[in-house]
């Protein structure tokens, strides 16, 4: 048996490299990850400008007390720039972002000043007031959005607002997938007696997405050696990661142990948890491989704990794993010391504090427990059974 932390500690330092960087344009860019620093090439904003539509006038002439009149040399629209220079006695009419003229340090709110044709009446007012001034958002050369950082529109936006359209991403990681078992049918053809329809496929491969990796679907494989082991090295020609599910209990059936100790480098765990104790870990060729277990809850639950992780490092991003958080137990919830175990629970925040109840039954294939959830209840090795009140650690899904 080996401990889901050191599986996944094991399994992680395997990866030492990330896949390739690309160039996108910037609005395909949403959701990848960032492959290289980036830095600012010039100031935000560019020079110093007006944060309100008003006057701009040199601090000298603000009076101390009382009021003052200046002459208006000019109406400024925002993007236009003043190529002259306030002397003393003048004021320029100007609108929010447009640059300060020179000779000027200080802007006027309109809602506070007199205006009568050329003339406008000033009252005292603080120096510098009402000015952005260059690079206070963004310093040119800065680091403003560091690799490894998956993007989300505002990011989009700052770089667009730095004058890039396009960005150095990671390319999405390659996870070629496939379901085993005689038994497993195709979801829209007819079902033989004794068959079931595929359901990990189709999690997986939403999995799989989710977490920006590229699926390559290789539909359902039988039980038949030759057939497996085809299929394998053709899965592992082009992807980085190669999936299947099923096959790696015990039973006569369960080739994948078979094969795959035959086609690449597999260790067979016993992984100290539950749901999905048995897990195949390896290699084929230059993908990593990953046999799940067949049970639908427990393949997408591996699928979480050891896979994701990966495509995540692949991809070249900085946090691996989920946030955890801490919730009340509404109910005594049964658990084995020795083991991790994950139950599927539905988290809420009521009465001012966060709380969670299991969805019921939570037999490894039992999948509509993953639909009634909207968390992982994550019981750790040590515990033993949870009773009502207590705080465990919860991670939404
Ligand atoms: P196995 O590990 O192949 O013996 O599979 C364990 C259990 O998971 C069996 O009840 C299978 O029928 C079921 N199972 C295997 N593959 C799938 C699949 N792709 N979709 C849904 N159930 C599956
Ligand atoms: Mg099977």
């Amino acid at each position: 048996m080996i401990s889901v932390r050191d599986g996944q500690n094991h399994i992680l330092s395997r990866i030492t490299a990330t896949v390739a960087p690309e160039l996108v344009p910037v609005t395909r860019a949403l959701g990848r990850v960032l492959a290289e620093d980036f830095q600012a090439p010039f100031d935000v904003p560019p020079a110093d400008n007006s944060a309100v539509d008003g006057y701009a006038v040199a601090s000298a002439d603000i009076p101390a007390a009382g009021t003052s009149e200046l002459v208006v040399v000019a109406d400024l629209a925002a993007g236009s720039i003043f190529d002259g220079r306030l002397t003393a006695g003048q004021a320029l009419r100007i609108m929010t972002g447009a640059p300060m003229p020179a000779g000027a340090d200080t802007v006027y709110p309109q809602e506070i000043v007199e205006r009568d044709d050329r003339r406008v009446r000033i009252g005292p007012l603080a120096k510098g007031a009402n000015v952005r001034l260059r690079g206070e958002d963004v310093e040119a050369g800065a680091i403003v959005i560091e690799t490894g950082t998956v993007l989300r529109p505002q990011e989009i936006g700052l770089v667009t607002s730095l004058g890039a359209w396009q960005l150095m991403v990671y390319r999405r990681p390659r996870v070629a997938l496939m379901s085993t078992g005689d038994e497993v049918a195709e979801p829209g053809t007819p079902r033989r007696p004794g068959q079931i329809y595929d359901a990990n496929r189709f999690t997986l491969r939403g999995s799989i997405e989710q977490c920006g990796g590229e699926v390559i679907d290789l539909g359902i494989v039988p039980d038949e050696r030759e057939t497996l082991r085809a299929r394998l090295h053709e899965a592992a020609a082009g992807a980085d990661v190669v999936l299947t599910s099923g096959g790696v209990s015990v039973g006569v059936y369960d080739l994948v142990k078979e094969v795959l100790a035959e086609v690449g480098a597999i260790d067979f765990w016993q992984v100290a948890m539950q749901p999905g104790r048995p897990l195949a870990v390896g290699s084929i060729g230059g993908a990593a491989f990953f046999g799940l277990p067949g049970n639908p809850v427990a393949s997408l639950l591996s699928f979480m704990l050891f896979v994701r992780p990966v495509v995540y490092k692949l991809a070249g991003r900085r946090t691996l794993f989920p946030d955890a958080w801490q919730a009340r137990a509404l109910e005594r919830m049964p658990k084995k010391v020795g083991r991790t175990e994950y139950k599927r629970g539905i988290l809420r925040f009521a009465d001012g504090a966060w709380d969670v109840r299991t969805t019921g039954p939570q037999g490894s294939g039992i999948l509509s427990s993953m639909v009634a959830g909207n968390c992982l209840i994550v019981l750790d090795e040590a515990r033993g059974d949870v009773a009502a009140g207590e705080l465990v650690t919860v991670e939404p899904f």
